[in-house]
């Protein structure tokens, strides 16, 4: 449209709050674009693909400000002429605005501006003059409350009030709202979210999810033997139901757990579990209906099932599989794990310069910075030491789970930039391989389980728009 087509009836002035919440006037803010006629969806692809995040932020926002015109100049007259279409166009822009804002949302993340979302989100809950739009901004806010703050309170009563429009989906939108809310939590407080997420809605896919986690969140506070025990139980359960009544998300799930049970056993136990696994995620396999990310995310712990089990020919086989299908952080993370298990520090920098190039969540990033302790480690460099360092004192944004081993982590490698003056001293090498190899061990509880299931199976409603394949508040960042 040119400029004459801003009709001001409809259109704001000039000097007016402009729609997309930003807080600028129209004239400095979404008025240019909204008035050449080049398309900003592709820009804002284009964008995004450059990973130009300030640009996307900003186009983001203009096609949001052109649509919450539309609807300004369409649906409230046609709710007066004809009340029943004017009801039916009225929840379509809902539904599309929602979108938008998730978009929008996802994109003041990336350009690294979350501190404009709440205000933002204030300005846009009056854009629909509609109760069921204010509930929709509530989970935008339950999000942005969890991201900006921390403040699960407040992130829960918002999704509260969002879960009380839909009914229907109270249960998922609730398991949501709680799952984002966990990530940052302690493990005691993450424990009883697990409980409260099984009461909620006790499925097959639930009990082994969340049983599984509680049993991780032990073994964080150093409660092995509850682990185990907790871990035996669910499995001695789950070995009475036939595969052939489980979904593929079931599958996928019972499989990831015996993997972290396999862990806990010794070796005469350990690869009958591994072998049990591996039933299962071929059975999932077989199904067929995994997006191209379920089919690496599949093969990488096939791959994990091997190498734990100590066959790192069939793991690297897994693997490199796994990246066929994607090019996303499981096959990557796999082989440069797989790298440094054989002794390859090199290879495994490589796949770590790599990793380092996407967009992490937070548990991914820390994975990623351990590993490149442990290189740091292997090929005895302190300027990677020092660099490893760096990354965990200027990220203030650690989950408290994480927090405790970033500073086991750094108190290591420190020690490893004033040892490495005396080489001859390799006490301090020593301790520090053997956290990292103990770390290296219970990755799974961070990376296995963090992740959003729904994204891994076709045809399956995300529920959020994710940046990762999905995790959550990870789903912020993994785009
Ligand atoms: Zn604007």
């Amino acid at each position: 449209m040119n400029d004459s087509q801003l009709d001001p009836r409809y259109y704001p002035s000039p000097k007016d709050g402009c729609p997309c919440g930003a807080g600028n006037t129209f004239r400095d803010c979404c008025r240019p674009f909204l008035v050449e006629s080049a398309s900003i969806e592709d820009a804002a692809k284009t964008a995004l693909g450059a990973k130009e995040f300030g640009s996307y932020l900003v186009l983001q926002r203009a096609e949001l400000a052109r649509y919450l015109l539309r609807h300004r100049r369409h649906t409230p007259t046609l709710c007066q002429t004809n009340p029943a279409l004017g009801q039916q166009l009225l929840l379509i822009d809902i539904d599309a605005v929602f979108s938008l804002v998730e978009s929008l949302f996802d994109a003041h993340v990336w350009a690294k501006k979350q501190t404009l979302l709440l205000g933002c989100l204030a300005r846009l809950e009056l854009a629909i003059d509609d109760s069921r739009w204010k509930n929709r901004i509530a989970y935008f806010r339950a999000s942005a409350f969890y991201l900006l703050s921390n403040d699960r309170d407040s992130a829960l009563a918002e999704f509260e009030t969002y879960a009380g429009w839909r009914e229907s989906e109270k249960e998922s939108i609730l398991q949501f709202g709680l799952d984002l809310t966990a990530e940052n939590l302690g493990s005691a407080e993450r424990r009883e979210v697990c409980e409260r997420i099984i009461a909620i809605k006790p499925s097959i896919e639930n009990q082994v999810q969340y049983r599984t986690l509680v049993a991780m969140d032990l073994l964080l506070d150093d409660e092995t033997a509850l682990a185990v025990k907790l871990l035996r139980e669910l499995h001695k359960e789950i070995f009475d139901v036939s595969t052939t009544g489980m979904s593929e998300m079931a599958l996928y799930l019972v499989a990831t757990s015996l993997v972290h049970l396999s862990f806990l056993e010794n070796e005469d136990r350990r690869l009958p579990l591994l072998e049990k696994a591996r039933g299962y995620y071929r059975t999932a396999l077989e199904r067929g209906s995994f997006t191209k990310l379920g089919l690496a995310r599949l093969h990488a712990l096939l791959g994990e099932s091997y190498e734990i089990a100590g066959d790192y020919d069939a793991a690297m086989k897994y693997y490199v599989l796994a990246g066929d299908h994607s090019d996303r952080f499981d096959s990557r993370y796999g082989l440069a794990r797989m790298a440094i298990e054989r002794n390859e520090p090199d290879r495994a920098l490589f796949q770590l310069r790599k990793l380092a190039e996407m967009n992490l969540s937070t548990s991914q990033l820390f994975d990623v910075n351990v590993l490149l302790g442990s290189v740091a480690i292997a090929k005895r460099c302190k300027d990677l030491a020092r660099e490893v360092m760096t990354k965990f004192s200027h990220d203030a944004t650690l989950p408290p789970a994480l927090e405790k081993r970033a500073a086991t982590l750094l108190s290591d490698l420190e020690t490893i930039l004033r040892e490495s003056r005396k080489p001859q001293k390799r006490a301090s090498w020593r301790r520090a391989l053997s956290f990292l190899s103990k770390h290296l061990e219970l990755k799974p509880n961070i990376g296995g389980f963090g992740i959003n299931v729904n994204a891994l199976i076709d045809g399956k409603p995300q529920g959020h728009p994710t940046t990762d394949d999905g995790s959550n508040s990870t789903r912020l960042l993994e785009k």
